[in-house]
């Protein structure tokens, strides 16, 4: 297997048959349980590391801004944009994903619904965030119409998109 961290291979196993182990260097890499793998190929079919995207598919749009309010500001890490988007999402009913320390230190991703709840997705975690099983609990929140805004580093939303196979007018990353 490869070794970029998304869980996209973890959250597509129809087996459950990986998990996300943390090695000597500091960073989580999936490891196959045998006995339970029924050897169906999805999660190398689902994995960015093996199947990489053509560079003219991968070009972003780019915007230059910040959020005016002075304490959100401060809490953040760059210019707070994502707690701006994070709030016009809540304002939507929608649902935020995004990396928050846990009671042990340990960063993972959760689902936030609430503005209060956004400080905890505020600032950059400098440690690699586990992505549990929430590119699932994404899907299944698309699929029954939720808007979606999905946060983490690039590799992280590329195995999401990777994991969700298809396009929804309902989903945004950043
Ligand atoms: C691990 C990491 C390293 C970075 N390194 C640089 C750098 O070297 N140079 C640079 O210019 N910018 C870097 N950035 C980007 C920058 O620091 C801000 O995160 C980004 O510009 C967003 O800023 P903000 O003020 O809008 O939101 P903030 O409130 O600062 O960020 C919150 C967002 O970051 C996400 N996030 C926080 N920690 C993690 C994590 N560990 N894994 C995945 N997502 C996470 C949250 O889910 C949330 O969406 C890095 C970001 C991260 C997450
Ligand atoms: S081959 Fe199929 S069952 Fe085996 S680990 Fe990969 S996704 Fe799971
Ligand atoms: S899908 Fe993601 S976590 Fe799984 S092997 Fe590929 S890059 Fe690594």
């Amino acid at each position: 297997m490869n070794v970029h961290g998304c869980c996209a291979c973890q959250n597509i196993c129809p087996k459950n048959a990986i998990s996300m182990v943390l090695e000597s260097d500091g960073f989580k890499y999936p490891h196959i349980n045998k006995e339970k793998c029924i050897n169906c190929g999805l999660c190398r079919k689902v994995c960015p590391v093996l199947n990489p995207k053509k560079e003219e598919e991968c070009l972003p749009d780019t915007y230059a801004c910040m959020n005016k309010n002075e304490k959100i500001r401060m809490e953040s890490s760059s210019g707070g944009v994502f707690s701006l988007a994070a709030e016009n999402i809540i304002d939507k009913k929608g649902i935020v994903f995004g990396a928050a320390f846990n009671q042990n230190l340990e960063v993972q991703h959760i689902k936030v619904d609430n503005k209060d709840d956004l400080k905890y997705l505020r600032g950059s975690k400098y440690i690699q965030s586990d992505i549990l099983y929430t590119f699932k609990e994404a899907k299944q929140l698309l699929e029954n119409g939720k808007i979606v805004f999905f946060t983490g580093t690039p590799c992280q939303i590329e195995g999401l998109i990777s994991f969700l196979g298809k396009s929804y007018d309902n989903l945004y990353t950043r």
